[in-house]
């Protein structure tokens, strides 16, 4: 049976709950363990989906299609384990599927309430597929005092009494903030906190302390004495100088060691690290460095593009040099003004345009692909950058000036289009044009074939990819042929011909589109062959300029 580690946070958010339990997963892994993440996310959107990035970062995509939390995005860069539609719930969903019941009249008659009906639907989530795993990490989201994580939280006080004592543990992030004037770290907020939750019925076994200094021995013991652990479950964790740096970081300070002594195990061995290891003395000693624009919308805040970010990273690994990433607004371009385009884009040794809805920074990103073009620089264009990228090439190199996208309005010339018809595994997909905006779109894992001799099937070193999708728009092939004329190869198609999924310009250095997010299933062991090879072209560049 798989054991079970359930993760709360306290005093205040953002504290890294997801990167502690994606570096916990990877430290188990090191040491053989089979493992998987799980984010219960308290609030009532069914998923992330129709949220805006501003409010919730990025949505990343699984394999089966699922929008979810973009902590999953770490817990897959973390284990390499693909995650699921069944890894994220949110409240939403699952008040959604009671009510659905509740209406069929599926509970008999009975009173639907939080304790049992929601209770078990939260533990069902917890124990689904569990069967050969040997650690299931729950993230709770949120913070510990919020009222929509009260189901949840007394979901874990059940789950633990079920599972029996040695086969599940919490664990208790919280913040111990330095106050400057007193020169001192101060507990009493980790102290109120534990409280409670333990009010709650969930002691937790383990409490991880987010610090700025380093935690006194003195101040450790009073969290044990107070929170009711041994001062070696009292765990502080500094700022890292990268995530990649963090399970490393968590081993020197014993957590994986502490999580296995709440189980009752003995390690045998000790973990094998090497894997973070490389990782981190290629991200400490780069041979060299790089820029590379973004030209995107939201630019303020990078959760927006956090798999990108990461996926930029991992490129640089595979190079061994650091990537430095200028994040662009692309409504910077939308005058007539060159000079506006050049001073951003000449310090950059390549430029990305990233996935994006809507029309605003459209015509920016227009005139950047233009620039990368004229320039001979360094071009990927993903999902939304790929379509710009095609409507770029129609106006400027196959005369077609009125191209744009069926996204922006009605036009005359549709280089991109509305598809409201495709073939999944599950068959013909279909989406009424003014539908829900919620999960309607072509979503998850899909099939290309690459043409032979192209460039990307040399990166990608196979003549048959799978990649992520979340988008609505495509590049219309009745164009193809005048973006062909244009320079424009369309090197990657669904295996049945009908959707581009791939364009590149083999008269360029690097230029290349992708109707998919490559970003979402690169690892930083694993660095994704498009971005290693972006980066590579990058490097190339930066020897030229
Ligand atoms: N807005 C475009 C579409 O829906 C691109 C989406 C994206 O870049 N993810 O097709």
């Amino acid at each position: 049976m798989a054991r079970y580690i359930f993760i709360t946070g306290g005093v205040v958010s953002s504290l890294g709950k997801g990167l502690m339990a994606a570096s916990l997963a990877a430290l188990l892994q090191a040491r053989g363990y089979r493992v998987r993440i799980r984010k219960f996310d308290p609030y009532l959107n069914v998923d992330p989906g129709t949220m805006s990035p501003y409010q919730h970062g990025e949505v990343y995509v699984t394999d089966d299609g699922a929008e979810t939390d973009l902590d999953l995005g770490h817990y897959e860069r973390f284990t390499g384990v693909s995650a699921r539609q069944s890894d994220n719930v949110t409240s939403g969903r699952i008040y959604k599927t009671i009510i659905e019941r509740e209406r069929r009249g599926d509970y008999l008659g009975a009173t639907v309430q939080v304790i049992p009906h929601v209770t078990d639907a939260i533990k069902a989530f917890a124990r689904a597929e569990t069967d050969d795993l040997d650690f299931v990490l729950c993230e709770i989201g949120g913070t510990v005092g919020d009222i929509e994580s009260l189901p949840f939280i007394e979901a874990i006080r059940q789950l633990k009494n079920e599972v029996g004592r040695g086969n599940a543990i919490s664990i208790h992030v919280t913040l111990v903030p330095y106050i400057a004037a007193a020169g001192e770290l101060k507990t009493k907020p980790t102290q109120h906190s534990v409280r409670e939750i333990a009010a709650l019925g969930v002691q937790p076994d383990v409490i991880v302390c987010r610090c700025e200094q380093p935690l006194p021995e003195s101040e450790r013991a009073k969290i044990a004495l107070f929170c009711n652990v041994p001062e070696s479950a009292v765990i502080p964790a500094l700022d890292a100088k990268s995530i990649y740096a963090v399970p490393l970081q968590y081993h020197g300070e014993g957590l994986d060691s502490e999580v296995l002594r709440a189980f009752g195990i003995t390690p045998s061995s000790a973990p094998d690290l090497s894997r973070w290891e490389e990782i981190v003395e290629r991200l400490m000693h780069p041979e060299g460095e790089v820029t590379v624009g973004v030209v995107g919308k939201y630019v303020g805040l990078q959760d927006a593009y956090k798999s990108l970010n990461e996926a930029l990273v991992h490129g640089g690994i595979a190079n061994r040099v650091k990537v430095n990433i200028r994040w662009i607004d692309a409504e910077l371009f939308e005058g007539d003004d060159d000079g506006e385009i050049a001073a951003h884009l000449e310090p950059c040794h390549a430029i990305l345009v990233p996935g994006a809805f809507g029309s605003r920074g459209a015509e920016g990103k227009i005139a950047s692909v233009r620039f990368a073009r004229e320039h001979n620089v360094p071009y990927f264009g993903i999902c939304f950058g790929m379509q710009m990228a095609c409507v770029e090439g129609a106006r400027d190199l196959a005369g077609i000036t009125t191209a744009s996208s069926t996204e922006f309005g009605p036009t005359p010339e549709p280089v991109v289009g509305l598809i409201t018809e495709w073939m999944s595994e599950r068959g013909l997909e279909q989406r009424a044009e003014n539908g829900d905006l919620g999960g309607t779109m072509r979503l998850g894992a899909y099939p290309a074939a690459l043409a032979g001799n192209s460039v990307v099937g040399s990166i990608y070193g196979s003549d048959s990819i799978s990649e992520r999708h979340r988008h609505r728009y495509e590049v219309n092939t009745s164009y193809r042929e005048a973006l062909e004329k244009g320079g424009l190869v369309f090197s990657g198609m669904s295996p049945d011909g009908t959707l581009p999924e791939i364009v590149e310009r083999p008269d360029h250095p690097w230029f290349v589109g992708v109707q998919f997010h490559p970003e979402l299933k690169s690892k930083p062991f694993e660095p994704h062959p498009l971005f290693a090879s972006f980066i590579a072209a990058a490097v190339k560049q930066s020897r030229l300029v």
